[in-house]
């Protein structure tokens, strides 16, 4: 085994420039560290494009799948730390290649430290010269079983055989703040997953109506909360009593248009508590077409209601899609749990699929909602959850 030392942490070629990418890079590392803040002995350094990461005898395993789930860093490796200095480098790329799997490498060089006397270039050579004399290997610059690379800077120089993707996207809470409707089934979590990792701080509304709905159902939200919270280190949940107002709204309305006036009622609750904890944005795990109430039509009828940008990261994702990234970030299993959600209980047989917003406005018309509603937002509980649940710091 190599005596890897070192993790190196690598941010890609960021388009944006000046102080938004000192920000981003900022807030990557103090995403690093805390998803690695249990770990002790770990020393970093930051340096313009890199995260270094000195392990100290730390355990390579747990570090590599913590740092997987880190939006921002496009891959990373675990490396050998060396003198800049081509013997140094030689000697230590002949034994990382006498133990690495397969027969075929390629050799990659960067030059960082522009003052170094060799080129890339000519790092490349020595280094394999050096291989080739000393094993059976073989050169294959299109597909090496293998590959060793080499970042050569002004004291140090960083040597590894392994590359490993990171999860990509934006550093979580780097580009605002939205407010998520997270609901117990498999689309909302997912949705979570994927505004976080365009850098965004996810809160999310949950709508419950007891005793409609059980505490297993609103545990359930709570679990997934809790999951998907792991990639921006914790996560408010504002739970809402929907009760007194769905039942309010199939007195009025009754089949087919109960599904559409309740989820203008949601959006509505969405959009105040949004303002209230500074969210720029609501958010659906909505997707086109999946059920009566996410065709064109329904979504104009909805989103009618409110000003806010409503983010729908599923929107164009086939069903399999989706349930292929649930059981990636591990939701699947607890969404599928066949507990009763607010949406279940009141399924109408016939919902329209073709909601007309002066319909809607007409059974609106016919009960006080609003003060129905303000009853709602007097009420709200909010909770935060973490990842795991004893703990109790925050981070972002
Ligand atoms: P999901 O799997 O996310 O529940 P779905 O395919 O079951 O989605 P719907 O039940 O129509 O579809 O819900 C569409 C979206 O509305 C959900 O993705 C979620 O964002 C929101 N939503 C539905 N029910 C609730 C609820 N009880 N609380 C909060 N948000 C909800
Ligand atoms: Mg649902």
């Amino acid at each position: 085994m190599a005596n890897y030392d070192t993790v190196l942490i690598r941010y890609g070629e960021l388009s944006t420039k000046g102080k938004n990418r000192k920000d981003f890079i900022k807030k990557l590392d103090q995403n690093i560290r805390w998803m690695l803040r249990d770990i002790a002995g770990l020393e970093y350094q930051r340096t313009y494009d890199r995260i270094y990461i000195r392990l100290n005898g730390a355990d390579p395993s747990v570090i590599r799948e913590r740092l997987q789930k880190v939006f921002g860093i496009s891959s990373f490796s675990f490396t050998e730390k060396v003198k800049s200095d081509i013997d140094e480098i030689k000697k230590t790329a002949l034994r990382i290649a006498q133990e690495a799997a397969g027969k075929t490498f390629k050799v990659i060089t960067r030059r960082h430290d522009k003052s170094f006397p060799m080129s890339s270039d000519e790092i490349n050579r020595a280094v394999a010269g050096e291989i080739l004399r000393n094993t059976d290997h073989k050169v294959n610059v299109h597909h090496p079983d293998f590959e060793i690379r080499i970042e050569v800077r002004e004291y140090d120089t960083y040597m590894t055989s392994e590359k490993i993707p990171g999860a990509g996207g934006y550093p979580a809470g780097i580009n605002g703040k939205v407010l998520l409707l997270l609901s117990g089934g498999i689309d909302s979590p997912v949705a979570a997953y994927e505004l976080m990792k365009r850098g965004l701080k996810v809160e999310a509304i949950h709508f419950a109506s007891p005793p409609y709905t059980s505490e297993n159902a609103r545990q359930k939200v709570v679990d997934l909360a809790s999951m998907v919270s792991v990639y921006q280190g914790s996560m408010r949940v504002h739970f809402i009593n929907f009760t007194e107002l769905q039942l309010a709204i199939y007195r009025t309305a009754g089949d087919p248009y109960a599904v559409t006036l309740m989820r203008r009622m949601m959006f509505r609750l969405a959009e105040e508590t949004a303002k209230k904890n500074r969210c720029l944005a609501i958010a659906t795990g909505e997707s086109i077409g999946q059920v009566a109430s996410q065709t064109l039509e329904s979504m104009v009828c909805i989103n009618d209601v409110v000003h806010m940008p409503v983010l729908r990261p599923l929107v164009c994702m086939d069903k399999l899609e989706i349930i292929d990234i649930a059981r990636r970030i591990g939701t699947y299993e607890t969404s599928i749990l066949p507990f009763q959600d607010c949406c279940t209980i009141f399924d109408p047989k016939n919902p329209v699929t073709k909601p007309s917003v002066e319909k809607a406005e007409g059974f609106e018309k016919q009960f006080d909602w609003q003060s129905l509603i303000n009853d709602c937002l007097d009420q709200v509980e909010t909770m935060t959850v973490y990842p795991d649940q004893d703990d109790e710091e925050d981070f972002l």
